[in-house]
């Protein structure tokens, strides 16, 4: 077998260094919270439309086993919605989302007397690459860490945009999140398989895995795993830079090409998943198991008991914060996903989706809550812009509200990342004044 691990670079420009605060949960294996007794599942679980693109097949009162259908898009974006517990359909109605406030859902009593369903392996090696993306497709796999975008629309690329590489985001680069990692050192032959999987419905013969090099643990435990049917997989092992997780960066850091300015990723013949995402495709390709559950971390020194939880679709962040044994009382601020991208929420009935990576409950000391003040000029934020781009400038005309003008500075190419604001001495809201010119100029 070739070598797995190869030592890489990072990508080029820009990028930050910021404390990872990993320490509070990177050493708790993936714990699974017991059943509570009603989910309210969603049936919008991406951010990608605000018209709903599932529509239920379950009524009020039908009986429902764990894993069973109970929502089918009626839009291309849209993916199938499993039942993440056997019981019985209480109502269909709205449910709280974390981006859309409310969404179509359905609410169920759970039957705690239900036999838990087997999900047996089967041989995945005979099915074909055409066979596995209709079994990804029925089984609802999205993109786990990010938008919720379809896995079986991402992996049929457009004819001419030839991929001949996959790379498996492993760098989990945001601060606090270890649900990534405790998977490849739980699972890493199912991770290794499901790369394979996804590599044969790609028709590619290379694949990487780009991973971190503060995560030797994780790098070990691949190695390890490591069998016959994984020779076209390396282990690119990046140096430690935020957003490595970023598509654009991941691929230029690996890969040396550089994907276009409004592109995608196909674009220069690659495709990325994530971790998260991969073993989605293993439990479905291999076990026939639909996605209804989540592993998420659950951190920051704001609630009682950190943990990389193992939770059902559906629970409430309430729920959850009760299993932990509750927050503490200088809780000051609550972000969906990592520091650096997530979102503040307050409401602690929305509900778990398949987009969810972290959980965090941030005391004052952790979260930035100071005051901003007017720009000094110092140029932080032009530096440390994976994208190239001028917060400075962008920031400047958003608070005058000369949207128009930010255009001329490229704000559409920005993701988001947060390295400006981070940067930025004057604490200025930089990525808010990005969104803000963003919406105001929308795509036509
Ligand atoms: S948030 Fe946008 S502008 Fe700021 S550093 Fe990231 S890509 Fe650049
Ligand atoms: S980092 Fe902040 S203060 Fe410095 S130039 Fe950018 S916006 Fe201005």
């Amino acid at each position: 077998m070739a070598q797995l691990a190869t030592i890489f670079s990072t990508f080029t420009l820009g990028g930050i260094h910021p404390p990872d605060s990993k320490e509070l949960s990177k050493d708790l294996p993936i714990e699974t919270m017991p059943v509570p007794d009603v989910v309210s599942i969603p049936l919008n679980m991406q951010i990608l439309t605000a018209s709903p693109p599932v529509e239920a097949v379950v009524e009020k009162k039908a009986a429902l086993t764990e894993g069973r259908l109970i929502g089918k898009p009626i839009h291309f974006l849209g993916v199938n919605i499993h039942s993440s517990v056997s019981g019985t359909v209480k109502s269909v109605e709205t449910v709280s989302h974390h981006m859309l406030l409310r969404v179509p859902g359905v609410i169920v009593d759970v039957d705690r007397s239900a036999p838990e369903p087997s999900w047996a392996p089967r041989d995945w090696q005979s099915l074909s690459g055409a066979e596995m993306l209709s079994i990804i497709r029925d089984a609802g796999v999205v993109g786990m860490g990010g938008a919720g975008f379809p896995t079986h629309i991402k992996l049929s690329p457009p004819k001419n945009s030839p991929v001949d590489i996959l790379l498996i985001n492993a760098a989990e680069c945001e601060p606090y999140l270890n649900c990534d990692y405790r998977l490849m050192l739980e699972r890493p032959a199912d991770l290794l398989d499901g790369t394979s999987m996804i590599m044969k419905v790609l028709g590619v013969e290379k694949a990487w895995i780009g991973i971190e090099d503060n995560k030797p643990l994780a790098v070990k435990a691949l190695e390890e795993a490591r069998t016959g049917r994984h020779d076209g997989i390396g282990l690119a092992v990046l140096k430690v830079k935020y957003p490595q997780g970023s598509e654009k960066q991941l691929i230029q850091a690996i890969t040396g090409r550089v994907v276009p300015d409004g592109a995608l990723p196909a674009a220069v013949g690659a495709v990325v998943q994530n971790v998260g995402t991969t073993i989605a495709v293993y439990e479905a390709v291999a076990l026939g198991k639909p996605v209804y559950e989540k592993v998420l971390t659950v951190s920051g020194r704001g609630i009682a008991r950190p943990a990389n939880l193992k939770v059902r679709l559906g629970v409430t962040l309430r729920q959850i914060v009760d299993y932990l044994g509750g927050t503490t009382p200088d809780l000051a601020k609550v972000v969906l996903g990592g520091p650096m991208m997530g979102l503040n929420v307050s409401d602690f009935t929305i509900p778990v989706t398949k987009t969810f990576s972290g959980i965090l409950f941030l005391t004052k000391s952790e979260a930035a809550l100071d005051d901003f003040g007017p720009c000094i000029r110092c140029g932080r934020c032009i530096s440390v812009c994976p994208m190239g781009l001028n917060p400075m400038e962008v920031s400047a005309y958003a608070e005058a509200g000369r949207y128009a003008d930010t255009l001329a500075y490229g704000v559409r190419s920005c993701f988001e990342c947060g390295c400006c604001a981070y940067m930025c001495p004057a604490k200025r809201p930089l990525v808010q004044f990005m969104k803000l010119s963003k919406l105001k100029n929308p795509i036509r």
